[in-house]
Parts: C-alpha cells; structure tokens; sequence
C-alpha cells in the first residue's frame, strides 16, 4: 500500500507518546495509505511547523504539551469548542492546505470513561493548562455539578480558566483556588482529576495532593497514561474512590481526531490489543 497522506504530533517532549502507535495501528488496519509521525517541536519552531501543515498530502495534526493554546492564533478557522475552551489539540489541513481548522478532541476523550458515571456536587480540576481547560468545559457542558474547582499553583493561571470560560458558565459553578489552599475542596470533591504531569513517568513515584485527602465515594481521574497506574490512582484505589486512568481519553480523543482526518471509525479493539502487547514491551512505551 502506497504511503500517500501524512499526520503529525507536534510537542515537546514526544518520545513518550503512544499516539503513533494508535494512528498508524489504525492506518494499517484499515489499508489507508497514511503515516504518522512523533515531531520534537520546540515553541520557537512552532509557527514553521504549523506552516509545514499547508500541503495536500497533509491529513492534519495532533498538538500536545505545550503547543495547545499557542497553536490558536496560527490557524485559519476554529470549531466552537476549541475557541470555547482555549485550546487546540487536533488540527485539520483542507482544501489542498490552504485551510487550517483547529478542534479539541480531549473534550470528548475525557468524558468517554465518565458516561456510566453520576456525579453530584463539586468537582477539583487540579492544572490551569490546555488539557485543565478542556476538562472544565467538559464538565460544564455534560453535568449540572454545584461547584468545578479549578487548583492551580498559580492561582493566576485559575483566575484566568474561569475568567476565559465565564461565558458558558451562567450558572457561576467555575471558581479558582491556589492548590495549596485546596485542601478542603479536595476532601469535599465528589471528583478529583489531575491535569498537571505530576505523576508522569520521570516523576512516577509523586502525587500532586496529599494522599489523605481522598476518600471513598470519590471519583479520581488521572489525565496521565504513563504509568497506566499512577501513584494517585493507587492511593485512590486504597481509600476506596473510583480510580480512572488516562488510557481511554487518549484512545477516545485519537478516535476523534482520526474521524475528523479520514472520515473512519478507528478500530478500536485492535489499537487497544496493541496497546496491551506495548505494556509488554517497554521500548515502545
Ligand atoms: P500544560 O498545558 O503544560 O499544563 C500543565 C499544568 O500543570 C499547568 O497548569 C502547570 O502549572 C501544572 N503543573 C506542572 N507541574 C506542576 C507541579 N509540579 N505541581 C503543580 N502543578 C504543576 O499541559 P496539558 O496539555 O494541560 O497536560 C497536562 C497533563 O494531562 C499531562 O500529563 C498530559 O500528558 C495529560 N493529558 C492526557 C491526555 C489523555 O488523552 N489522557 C490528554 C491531554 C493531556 P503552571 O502553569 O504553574 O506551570
């Protein structure tokens, strides 16, 4: 099969990153003639990189750490729930590359996991970043919760998510917090999600909260998927909350994004088996 069509991650880092694995799974899958690839893009290198997605054997791209709010200003057109939540992690080349179309893909990726899941009260979202940015929408749009917290070591950067998403929240829930005041929110929480990479591999044995704060009844979502069990998770785990992991909303958003760039539903069952056999084999983790 001829490779035609080329899809992109742009990051940095992206050596760690599972989605060539998932995309090109399901380009073989499927006999589509596409590949996709890791690109190390530091910030400076962003707007050439962005540039270098203006060809007609461009699919389009994946933005992840830090691009996913400076990629905005460097597209033609933005759907309704990138410009919403501020934030860009799936990019479209059409029409031979004249147009670039930013979506946000992590949106729907996050609440795959969460659709069997009630949730009554507040919620702590622990980040300020892209993917804390998609979350609060998230959880705006699909549940009438009393509270969303958003905990950040920068309060500034809190202020800011809730200042930038005030337009859908007419209910007021959105409030900002230091993380280091959240105790109490934290402990109250009916979900707790983490959205900074604290817990990634380089920093697998550390955890953004205090431990104690969890209880059971809880629902505790760790955005990270390297580990695929996080310290977090396993101190949920142990003070009886619902531990769920990342895997899902990075299967989920990359199923999205492959939708939006072929028009096909990914094959699922095969990108998961293959995920399971890269557990086996660290090299490709
Ligand atoms: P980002 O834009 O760089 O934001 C990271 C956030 O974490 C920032 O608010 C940052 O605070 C905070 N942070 C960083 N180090 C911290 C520390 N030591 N203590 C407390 N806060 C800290 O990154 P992102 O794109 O939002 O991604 C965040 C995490 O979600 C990453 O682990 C990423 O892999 C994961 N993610 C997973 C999926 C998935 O599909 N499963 C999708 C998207 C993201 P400052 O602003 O103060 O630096």
């Amino acid at each position: 099969m001829p490779v035609t069509r080329l899809a992109v991650l742009l990051g940095d880092p992206v050596a760690h990153s599972l989605s060539p694995l998932i995309h090109n799974t399901a380009f073989r899958e499927l006999g589509i003639g596409a590949v996709y690839r890791a690109l190390r893009t530091p910030a400076a290198a962003l707007p050439s990189a962005v540039q270098g997605l203006r060809r007609p054997n461009v699919l389009g791209a994946n933005l992840t750490i830090p691009h996913k709010e400076a990629t905005l200003a460097l597209l033609d057109v933005l759907d309704a729930t990138a410009r919403a939540v501020g934030a860009v992690n799936t990019v479209v080349s059409e029409q031979d590359g004249r147009v670039l179309t930013g979506y946000n893909t992590d949106v729907t990726g996050f609440l795959e996991p969460l659709q069997e899941v009630t949730l009554e009260g507040a919620a702590v979202v622990l980040g300020s970043g892209g993917a804390a940015r998609a979350v609060a929408y998230a959880l705006l749009v699909a549940f009438s919760l009393d509270r969303i917290w958003i905990a950040a070591r920068r309060k500034e950067r809190a202020d800011a998510v809730v200042r930038d998403l005030s337009l859908l929240d007419a209910a007021g829930v959105l409030r900002s917090t230091g993380l280091a005041q959240a105790a109490a929110v934290i402990r109250e929480a009916a979900l707790v999600v983490n959205a900074t990479p604290v817990g990634m591999a380089a920093t697998a044995a550390e955890v953004p909260i205090e431990p104690h704060l969890l209880r059971g009844g809880q629902v505790v979502y760790d955005l990270i998927y390297n580990p695929r069990r996080t310290a977090l998770l396993r101190h949920a785990s142990a003070a009886g909350a619902l531990p769920i992991g990342g895997l899902d909303m990075l299967v989920g958003q990359a199923a999205a994004a492959f939708r939006l760039w072929t028009g096909r539903e990914m094959p699922r069952q095969v990108v998961h088996r293959v995920l399971r056999t890269a557990d086996a084999d660290p090299a490709q983790g």
